[in-house]
């Protein structure tokens, strides 16, 4: 692989006391992947990304880059370049030379100077603004003269810390698919830290959710959504419904119903279920579902689908996505009485 952290620890020392800024983040990130680091503002992500660039040394636990052990190797003898937030151009250079300054830096021969710049400009489409200042051009051309002058190191492994956070969302959204396609064309490892998890969904090959210094879920964006290991990650990705009670013989009783948890053990859980795998109904399901009874208290209209607040007879609330197409059940009104279900293995515990 080519990024391996084993049993990691980073702790500070602040006015006197240690803080554990990472508990113990054991990962193996392979050869070319898109890998992201997701998770809210100061659960470690830039600290662990700092440990694998050898800004940081850890506490204990090592760090390994394509097979060999770096944790004590500096920064600049890693095989790995990083790209920040900031860019962190050089205002007073045009783009050219602010592509071209590490190999300058490395004396590197002119022509292959010549060769590389121009090649990684075109990959970030920048051709033809070689004599630009970074004043002189949009948050989103900054981004890309900070990501050639990484990538034209021809580093094994691209690290990039929230590299998108400065922009607005449209020139966000165009980005990621570009920020991909740049990835595939040049074909090394990304390690992506996000706190966006839409932008880490849609880039990744799997994604390391974080919290609080420690690795709650590491698996694939679908599984991720699909499929939350913890009330946590179920919290932090989408919309996702709480609910919680004493488990047993994988059934959980709540208010006006159960929900039925095939394999959970027993004792006291929450269940996490999505918005989207809810039906809602007037009439009590038949089979084996889960099924609960509320009152409608709010109906959204979203254009494709709405989005019911149905409450429970305890007062918990849950929320139902229905498309709206072609299905004749979406009728429920505000103060309406109906059945809410979904299957068995839509419910995680
Ligand atoms: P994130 O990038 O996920 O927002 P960070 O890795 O920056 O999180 O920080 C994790 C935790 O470590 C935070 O509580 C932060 O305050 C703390 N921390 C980070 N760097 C230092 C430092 N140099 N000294 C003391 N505490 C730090
Ligand atoms: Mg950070």
């Amino acid at each position: 692989s080519a990024i391996d952290l084993d049993d990691v620890i980073k702790e500070y020392l602040s006015h006197g006391e240690v803080v554990q800024a990472v508990k113990g983040v054991s990962l193996s990130i392979a050869e070319g992947e898109f890998f992201s680091l997701l998770g809210p503002s100061g659960c470690g992500k830039t600290t662990t990304m700092r440990m694998i660039a050898g800004f940081e040394a850890p506490t204990r636990g090592t760090v390994k880059l394509h097979g060999q052990d770096v944790t004590n190797v500096p920064p600049n003898k890693r095989d790995v370049n990083m790209v920040f937030q900031s860019y962190a151009l050089f205002p007073h250079m045009n783009v050219w030379d602010n592509v071209a300054f590490g190999l300058k830096q490395k004396k590197t021969p002119d022509a292959e100077i010549k060769r590389r710049v121009g090649e990684i400009l075109e990959i970030v489409d920048l051709t033809g603004r070689e004599k630009r200042r970074p004043r002189e051009m949009s948050g989103g051309q900054q981004q890309r003269v900070a990501l050639a002058r990484a990538l034209v190191n021809n580093p094994r492994a691209l690290l990039l810390d929230e590299p998108l956070g400065a922009l607005d969302l449209k020139l966000r959204q165009a980005m990621q698919i570009e920020l991909k396609r740049i990835q595939r064309e040049v074909g090394i490892t990304f390690v992506y830290v996000t706190h966006d998890q839409s932008e880490a969904l849609t880039m990744s090959d799997r994604i390391a959710v974080m919290n609080d210094g420690l690795v709650e879920q590491l698996a694939r964006p679908r599984e991720i959504y699909e499929q939350p290991a913890t009330a946590f990650v179920a919290g932090f990705i989408g919309t996702s419904n709480l609910l919680t009670g004493a488990l047993t013989a994988g059934v959980l009783k709540v208010a006006g119903g159960r929900v039925l948890v095939p394999g959970g053990q027993d004792g006291d859980v929450t269940v996490t279920v999505r918005p989207e795998k809810i039906t809602i109904d007037v009439d009590e399901p038949t089979g084996s579902v889960s099924a609960v009874r509320g009152t409608v208290s709010e109906v959204v209209y979203l254009g494709t689908y709405n989005s019911y607040a149905v409450q429970l007879a305890d007062g918990a609330e849950v929320t139902v996505f229905q498309q709206n197409a072609h299905d004749a059940s979406t009728t429920a009104e505000r103060g309406d009485a109906v059945w809410l279900s979904w299957k068995p293995q839509h419910s995680y515990a």
